[in-house]
């Protein structure tokens, strides 16, 4: 522990503890950029998983009394190192895990300058500048979706769960208008809507949060290739009409989170026109292949959805949190969100405010670090990204084929589920692999179920990895597999 405590500001500089002088900003922020610039030059050193033990972390956390002002550069790099040996991290090239991305670059200055300006964009008057930035970005989004830029509303979210509890929202208003004044209660019947058992499983957690409760979710069966079964679907809507539920929305998913897969978009769109009910695309991660040429045509039919839900800090890198949800009803996303206040400024004539459009209310700018990033690396850069990681799966798929491994999954996108092949199916070998693998600090990789099998799982959505990387895991995995079998 440093000698930090004590007074470190002088008052009669009137400076405040919360604001150094500007000579002692000059010195924090260098110290800042040190850490940083060491941090992402530094990455490839660094083991992907955390160092220290939990309970030293907390003695030295908890070692913060917070009760005199501790010198500020000396607290910044303790901090610093916490973060270095406590976390996975997630922006390491051999990270092979659950979307979280490398920070695109400009992201990060993107972030920083969020919170240093501090723009609030609740009301559109507060903060023009931020609020037209979000919403050129949001129309941006949904014509590279495939949407007439005018036909859609939208915002940025805190990532894609709020943005798919944003889709639940509207399409009961779109559904049942009374339930915006008097609640479910104005409902005669249970609503209920559906998603694949491969859906993410937010979905029962935001049925419960909207007072639908977590029965109202159909999980509906998927085909052998993890598809949803468009003759469950129909069976399911018609039985449980027959029930006298209430069907209001089919939620698709675009790239599941366990196996990447893919919904049968324009068959499900169908079902929703002949069903009349609202039709939600769960893009969140794989809604940044609409920047690709190549590989947009893998979401195709997502131009039919009544609402999308696209996440900025998974596949297109942006620093946590950064989800959007693009809607083409307006009116109803007002009906959904609007509230007027004595106290909030007057509407702008030009931009809706966006509280009266979303969730939120106090919202940070969440946009800035997209549109950095964006306008830096251009949609040919994002495409050359997801592309290349598109590559290295096939890259991986194959090394892998080769190496006694068989694949699960089919998909465009960069997500591999595999299992041994040289000895029969063994769970407990594969969580073991897993384990060993992650404890190494080589790689981090997970397992999921595929099928009910518990398979390895990889994903490959950062834009440091490389080929030598891709080779790296699978010389990994087969000497982590010859040693288990030398052992058992
Ligand atoms: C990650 C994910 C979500 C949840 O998004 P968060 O940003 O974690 O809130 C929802 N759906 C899918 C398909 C996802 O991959």
């Amino acid at each position: 522990m440093s000698d930090s405590h004590g007074q470190w500001f002088d008052p009669a500089d009137r400076c405040s503890p919360l604001e150094p002088a500007p000579e002692e900003r000059l010195q924090l922020l260098g110290r800042l950029v040190d850490v940083i610039e060491a941090h992402t030059a530094g990455i490839r050193e660094l083991p992907v998983s955390p160092t220290e033990e939990p309970s030293t972390l907390r003695a030295a956390i908890e070692s913060y009394d917070f009760q005199l002002p501790r010198e500020p550069a000396a607290t910044l790099e303790e901090v610093a190192g916490w973060l270095r040996r406590g976390i996975v991290h997630t922006s390491h090239p051999r990270y092979f895990g659950l979307f979280n991305p490398r920070p695109a670059f400009m992201g990060i200055l993107g972030d920083a300058l969020a919170a240093a300006f501090n723009p609030q964009l609740a009301a559109a008057t507060h903060a023009p500048a931020a609020v037209e930035v979000e919403r050129h970005l949001v129309r941006y989004m949904a014509e590279r979706l495939g949407f007439h830029a005018d036909s859609i509303v939208g915002s940025f979210t805190t990532g894609g769960a709020e943005a798919n509890l944003s889709a639940v929202l509207v399409a009961l208003t779109r559904t049942f208008p009374d339930v915006v004044e008097q609640g479910l209660r104005a409902v005669e019947g249970q609503p209920v809507f559906y998603a694949s058992t491969e859906s993410h499983l937010a979905w029962l957690k935001i049925a419960q949060a909207t007072g639908l409760g977590r029965d109202a979710v159909r999980l509906v069966a998927v085909e052998p290739d993890l598809k949803l079964s468009m003759t469950a679907l129909r069976a399911q809507v018609a039985e449980d009409r027959g029930r006298g539920l209430l069907p209001f929305m089919v939620v698709a998913t675009a790239g599941t989170t366990s196996s990447g897969t893919i919904d049968p978009l324009g068959p499900i769109a169908d079902v929703c026109q002949d069903e009349q009910l609202h039709f939600h695309v769960d893009a969140a991660w794989a809604g940044a292949v609409a920047l690709s040429e190549q590989l947009k045509g893998a979401i195709a039919g997502i131009e039919r959805a009544d609402s999308v839900t696209v996440d900025a800090h998974k596949w297109l890198s942006a620093p946590m949190g950064a989800g959007m949800f693009l809607c083409g009803d307006e009116q109803a996303l007002r009906r959904t969100f609007d509230v007027s206040t004595a106290y909030m400024p007057a509407p702008s004539a030009d931009a809706p405010d966006p509280y009266v459009n979303s969730i939120q209310w106090s919202r940070r700018f969440i946009g800035l670090k997209v549109f950095l990033a964006l306008a830096v690396a251009g949609q040919s850069g994002y495409a050359a990204q997801i592309e290349g990681d598109c590559q290295r799966a096939k890259l991986l798929r194959g090394l892998l084929e080769t190496s006694g491994w068989h694949i699960v999954n089919e998909t465009p996108l960069p997500v591999v589920c595999f299992v041994d092949a040289l000895q029969p199916v063994d769970a407990e070998l594969h969580q073991r692999l897993c384990s060993s693998l992650v404890a190494s600090g080589r790689a981090w990789l997970s397992v999921t179920r595929v099928r009910g099998e518990t398979v390895l799982r990889t994903c490959i959505t950062s834009f440091l990895t490389d080929d030598a990387d891709v080779r790296g895991l699978v010389a990994d995995l087969n000497d982590a597999r010859d040693e288990a079998m030398a052992t058992s």
